[in-house]
């Protein structure tokens, strides 16, 4: 559905509104970056949010980032990967040169990676994607392993720059289980403050004031914007 202009303008307000009443509980220091999940929309739309002054974009499949940053690489927008990658997409991905690939979740795709990116010359901007609260149905390293895991890549793999951790909150209407899945992420993350991480990717529609409150300084926020 296309949407127009004031609508977007709306619900964009909307949520800028809300992330800031969330982040000022924590500090008026605290900043938090919104990244807009264009999964489900339509390229007009995404334009109009650059119109209205948004400027980072996630996708959760290779092929479809990629249409989308040839569709609209006149503007100057950046780019997340927020999905499961699949091995024989690594090259793909490498190819478009995404701000930030989101959704690291093992070692063994790391060193799959590394290897790709030593054979290009390339490095990666990455976040460990942690399945925080052990859902089967998710992707991500458990959090008992979290920061082994971390320490690891950053030894055996030059040219992934790990940037932090990101999480999506437990699948539940069990607020406290969806907050403890974010206390037990933002944990992590402070452990690894002295390794130089500075993300921690935690928030979508339902759940980002939540997990801002935890402390996340990054969400990714899909549909609550594309609302009719
Ligand atoms: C789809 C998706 C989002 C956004 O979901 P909404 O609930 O629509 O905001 C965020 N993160 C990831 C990893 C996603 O796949």
């Amino acid at each position: 559905m296309i949407l127009d202009k004031e609508t977007l303008r709306a619900n964009l307000d909307k949520v800028i509104w809300n992330i800031e009443q969330a982040r000022i509980t924590v500090s008026e220091h605290h900043i938090v970056k919104l990244v807009i999940v264009a999964k489900y929309t339509e390229i007009e739309n995404i334009k109009t949010l650059y119109e209205l002054g948004q400027r980072a974009f996630g996708e959760n499949q290779v092929q479809q980032l990629k249409e989308r940053m040839h569709a609209l690489e006149d503007l100057p927008l950046e780019w997340h990967m927020i999905g499961r990658l699949q091995k024989n997409k690594i090259n793909n991905l490498i190819d478009l040169r995404p701000t930030l690939m989101q959704s690291l979740d093992s070692l063994d795709l790391a060193h799959e990676m590394q290897k790709k990116l030593t054979a290009k010359e390339a490095k990666m901007h990455c976040l460990l994607q942690i399945n925080a609260a052990k859902e089967e149905s998710k992707a991500g390293v458990m959090p008992e392993h979290a920061i082994d895991t971390y320490l690891q890549i950053k030894e055996s793999c030059p040219n992934i720059n790990l940037k932090g951790v990101m999480t999506i909150g437990a699948h539940t209407d069990d607020t406290k289980a969806i907050q403890q899945s974010f206390e037990t992420t933002h944990s992590i993350y402070e452990r690894l403050e002295k390794e130089g991480a500075t993300i921690c990717s935690m928030g979508m529609s339902g759940d980002y004031e939540l997990a801002i409150k935890c402390g996340s300084n990054m969400v990714r926020i899909g549909s609550a914007l594309f609302q009719g």
